[in-house]
């Protein structure tokens, strides 16, 4: 068990990591780097600094076992998003207490999970606890930009192959009620763009073939789609299995350009969407909207364009229908501390894509309750009792995935 000063002292490292400013898009990634290597100390980790490129880094604090078992990694990512100021009821970097509610940017995205784990650590070798396998905690840099120049690069080293990892630990969201939500999965992205070309002229006139009626051929096809998924989703919640946002496919129009002036006809549209793929879904969406962009009624095929700005790729899942001793584990553990859990996936994209793509079987979980969902948001908080008892569940989550 746990006693006050433990407390203190983790919420007193949680404050001090918010004041670390990695905030995008120029994040204090030597100032992150320092702490954590003091934190190393402190705890008695070996800590190691392998080199992504000039400016990233990524920071391995490891416990390491005598045994040659595969290892556990508790991974986090160091940088926050940007924030609004004036929005803030205290300065986002301050990690101020109101009420018991810890306030700062990455209070729940993600610098609570990040301590939690070490805090988790700091207790276990308290109790002279005896790890039968290596523990790494891994702080990646750049993850809120899709970790290109983080995670990604990182799993293609040596350095990170040697780890031998068997099992992942990575971000999940809060959940407003009293259950946990458990991430077995991202969905796929697709960032694409539509550039659609027609007949140009004086906007008092009926031009045949303009690229206006194509833009609009498109939006509808796509908005289509998304009306479906809608009341596919709403349809479901009646039945006995109601599906979750991560179950389905979301597609949203988010930019549209084109037009040079009032009484000009243009002679060119630009469509960009950002769709979200459920998972096994990705290869009959891709299908929809190359047939999409064949189908736009035109005169030649270089009128209608299809541009894929960011494809992640199917997104590989972990396997929950026939479960690994892992993932057993951490259901189990969960039991245990009388955790409700909702097994679901995550609806935006995570690094914990980039391990699971290398084969790893990968959990994605923030133990959040009873919070509202504040991740990117103006006074983003985490309060002190839901942090302290993330840092119990971690405690036991370690111990039983590392005592055999
Ligand atoms: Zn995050």
């Amino acid at each position: 068990m746990s006693d006050k000063k433990d407390d203190q002292v983790a919420i007193q490292r949680f404050v001090e990591y918010i004041q670390v400013k990695t905030v995008q898009p120029e994040p204090d990634y030597d100032g992150a780097l320092k702490f954590l290597k003091n934190y190393a100390q402190e705890l008695g980790l070996e800590y190691r600094v392998i080199t992504l490129d000039e400016s990233r880094h990524v920071a391995v604090l490891t416990w390491p076992s005598s045994s040659v078992e595969k290892t556990i990694l508790l991974n986090s990512h160091i940088d926050v998003v940007p924030v609004f100021e004036e929005n803030w009821i205290v300065p986002p970097f301050s990690g101020e207490i109101l009420d018991g509610k810890i306030y700062g940017r990455g209070t729940q995205d993600m610098k609570c999970v990040g301590i939690q784990y070490l805090e988790a650590i700091r207790r276990l070798k308290a109790e002279n606890y005896v790890p039968k396998r290596t523990i790494h905690c891994l702080f990646v840099p750049d993850e809120e930009i899709g970790g290109v120049r983080g995670m990604k690069k990182f799993v293609t080293l040596s350095e990170f192959k040697e780890l031998n990892i068997g099992f992942a630990l990575d971000e999940g969201l809060a959940s407003e009620d009293d259950v946990y939500q458990v991430y077995h999965g991202d969905r796929a992205v697709n960032w694409i763009q539509f550039v659609v070309k027609g007949n140009t002229g004086h906007g008092s006139r009926l031009i045949e073939n303009t690229a206006a009626e194509k833009a609009q051929f498109i939006l509808n096809e796509m908005l289509k789609y998304r009306a479906d998924e809608k009341e596919r989703l709403e349809k479901s919640q009646t039945t006995d299995k109601p599906l979750q946002l991560g179950n389905i496919t979301t597609v949203n129009l988010t930019k549209i350009a084109g037009g040079v002036q009032q009484n000009v006809v243009p002679d060119q549209y630009s469509l960009w969407f950002d769709c979200r793929i459920r998972p096994n879904g990705y290869d009959s969406f891709k299908q929809f909207l190359q047939d999409v962009v064949r189908r736009v009624p035109k005169q030649n095929d270089n009128e209608a364009e299809l541009i894929f700005i960011q494809d992640s790729g199917p997104a590989a899942i972990t396997d929950v229908e026939s479960p690994s001793w892992w993932l057993q584990i951490f259901r189990q553990t969960c039991e245990e501390m009388k955790c409700k859990t909702n097994w679901t996936i995550f609806p935006a994209a995570t690094d914990g894509r980039y391990l699971r793509d290398c084969g790893y079987p990968v959990i994605g979980f923030s133990p959040i309750i009873n919070t509202p969902v504040l991740l990117h948001d103006h006074n983003e908080y985490l309060h002190q009792d839901v942090f302290l008892r993330g840092i119990e569940i971690y405690v036991k989550l370690i111990a039983n995935l590392t005592s055999q």
